[in-house]
Formats: structure tokens, sequence, C-alpha cells
């Protein structure tokens, strides 16, 4: 890094995430010396503020990373895949969101509050964890440190932004048409978001489960660093536009009381404790939109298992489930923060 700050580029600039990442570098003052957005043909062109800056898109090739230190990849699979190692082969740490490279061995798998220190064993590639796994593990780790947890049973209920722009337009204009008695169409999800549940997220893989699903059970397992956790996900859509909410049911080793469970997560990284329900005060998606932290509340006993406990689990799916989690990343990678 140069006296300035880093050459940063961002792959997807222009996408849900990408913007994000434009946002939150600025706002944690990320130290950027340069900085190039990436997008697709259809983005050419376009222009990007950035710190009183216009800046024109360009179109993402495998030479646009020359010169680039830090490379922050939002831009789907096929070119996480196609792009990143032409990036690391420039000379970039790359910070991926796509589920690409996640799984490989090699390839860290981080949530700064959890593992950080996996990320100096990187090879050039560190792979940001799926949005509904991120704000879970923030939540289970406490818990886990105190007592290693035996079992998970996670139900999620995900925000339409999780699948990007076109998503959030798509239950946009569902609402609006249905709420004036015209048709509507369905083009990114397979039947209606609006007012409606879809318990399909990502596609069907051979045993049933979705592959989301199978992205928080063997994601959490990693980034734990506990191939013993035995966990299960039934992951659902709803017409939320911003922030995913989780019912987190865990089963530990020692028994945890609800108050003890509390005490810990309130001093706990990058978590906050909204549980007062004489107050009617639990985590709720439309508080949790916008902000940086993972709310946890709803925290009880089992009623009928001695070590167990039930969560509410709430979290911005584009900032800690994606773009700030990656920044965090950057920032203990270069000791920025
Ligand atoms: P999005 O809003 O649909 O944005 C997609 C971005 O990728 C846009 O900048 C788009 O550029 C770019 N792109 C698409 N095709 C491209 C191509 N052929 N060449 C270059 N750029 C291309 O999606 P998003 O929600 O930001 O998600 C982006 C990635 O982050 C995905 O891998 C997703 O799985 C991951 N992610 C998303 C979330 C979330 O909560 N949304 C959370 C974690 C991870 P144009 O504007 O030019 O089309």
């Amino acid at each position: 890094m140069s006296g300035k700050g880093l050459n940063v580029a961002i792959a997807g600039a222009t996408g849900a995430v990408g913007e994000e990442f434009i946002s939150i570098l600025q706002e944690r003052k990320f130290p950027v010396a340069d900085i190039r957005f990436l997008a697709s043909e259809r983005s050419e062109g376009k222009k990007l503020e950035f710190s009183g800056e216009s800046i024109k898109v360009e179109v993402l090739k495998e030479d646009s990373f020359e010169g680039i230190e830090l490379a922050l990849f939002s831009a789907g699979g096929a070119r996480s895949k196609q792009f990143a190692p032409a990036a690391v082969k420039s000379g970039a740490v790359v910070v991926d969101n796509s589920s690409t490279f996640r799984m490989e061995p090699e390839v860290p798998l981080v949530v700064p509050e959890v593992n950080a220190h996996a990320i100096s064993g990187h090879k050039g590639i560190i792979a940001n964890p799926n949005c509904s796994t991120i704000q879970m593990v923030v939540a289970l780790k406490p818990l886990h440190d105190y007592s290693r947890i035996k079992r998970v049973i996670v139900s999620t209920y995900q925000s339409v932004s999780g699948t990007g722009k076109k998503a959030v337009h798509e239950l946009e204009s569902q609402v609006k048409n249905l709420m004036s008695m015209q048709e509507i169409e369905c083009s990114v999800y397979p039947h209606q978001i609006a007012f409606n549940c879809l318990p399909h997220i990502d596609r069907f893989e051979d045993n049933g489960f979705t592959f989301e699903e199978i992205k928080m059970i063997n994601e959490t397992r990693k980034i734990m660093e506990d191939d013993d956790m035995a966990v299960t996900a039934t992951t659902v859509r709803v017409p939320v536009f911003y922030a995913h909410s989780e019912s987190v049911y865990i089963e530990t080793e020692e028994k945890i009381t609800a108050d003890t469970a509390r005490e810990l997560l309130l001093n706990a990284p990058g978590v906050q404790v909204v549980d007062d329900p004489s107050k009617n005060e639990y985590p709720l998606a439309v508080e949790a939109a916008g902000k940086d932290e993972v709310f946890v509340g709803r925290i009880r006993e089992d009623l009928f298992s001695s070590n167990a406990l039930n969560l509410w689990v709430v979290s911005d799916n584009i900032r800690k489930g994606a773009a700030l989690n990656a920044i965090q990343i950057a920032e203990n990678l270069f000791e920025t923060g």
C-alpha cells in the first residue's frame, strides 16, 4: 500500500452489493488511492460518484486489474470464476462475494468476528460467506465459545435484495400492480413474491435441499471450524426489501441459560441485543436495514431439552451479509481498520 492508500477495483460496481461497497468504503474512510468501477457492457460509460469525483464504469475484462491491489468481486459466480484468477495474477488480493471459491480448502472463508485468523493463510482469494450464514455465525460464535454447539436448526426469512436489484424491482412492481388490480410479471422468481413466501432459494439439489440451504450447512461448519457440528436449514424468500431474519435453534454440550446467552451476546463484537418482550422489543428487518450490526433477540430456553436455546437473528444482507463483511476482511488484511 502506498502512503496514499490502495488501488481498489470493484467488479459489479453497479449492482446492489457494488453500490454498497462504494458507500461503505467512503463511510469507513478506507484508504483508497485510486478506484476502478467494473461491470458489464450494459453499464459501460455510466458515471458513479466516489469521494466527490465522477468515475466512469469500465467493462470487466481480464486486463482490468493492472496496478490493482484489492479487487472486490460482486458480479456473480461466472464472472468470479473467469476473472478472479486474472486479478490475482495481476497482483491483487480478491475478496469474492460469490459462492465459487467458498468451499475450496485453500480459500479462507471469513467472518472477521469469528475467524479473522484464517485471513493470513490466503493465496490471493478470500471468500466472503453467504449472507444468511454470516449473520448466523456472528450470533453463534460467542455461545459456541462458552459451550460447544452440537446442533443448529435454522429457518430463514430472506429479503428480495438478496437476489439483487432486479428482484427489488420485481417485488415493487408486483405490489403496485396487485394493489391496482393489474396483471403481474414473475421473471426473477418462479412464483409471485408479493404477499407470498417461497421456500426456495437458489437451485434444488438431488437430496431435496436447495443450494442456499447447503451453503448455510457447509459454510457454517467451515467458518466455525467444527466438522462435527450438525446443521440443518430451511431457507425462505419473503416479501421484505432489505435485511434477512432467522429463527435459530441450537443445542449445546453444556447448558447456557437465556440470561447467560444474553450476557455473552451483549459483549460480542458486531452484535446488538434487542430483547425486551415486555416492551415488544425484538429485532426487526425494517430497523436492521441500513445498519451494520447483527441484531439478536427472542432469546429463550427450550421447554423440552435442557441444553437448547432459541434465537431470532436479523441483519442487513447487503451490508454485514455482503459488502461490509468483505470490507472488514480487507481492513484486517491491510490493517487499515
Ligand atoms: P445485482 O444487483 O444483480 O448486480 C450484479 C452486478 O454484476 C452488476 O454490477 C452487473 O453489471 C454485474 N454483472 C452482471 N453480469 C456481468 C458481466 N457479464 N460482466 C461484468 N459484470 C456483470 O446483484 P447483487 O445482489 O449485487 O449480487 C452480486 C453478487 O454478490 C452475486 O454473486 C451474489 O450472489 C453476491 N451476493 C449478493 C448478496 C446480496 O444480498 N444481494 C449477498 C451476498 C452475496 P450491470 O449493471 O452492468 O449489469
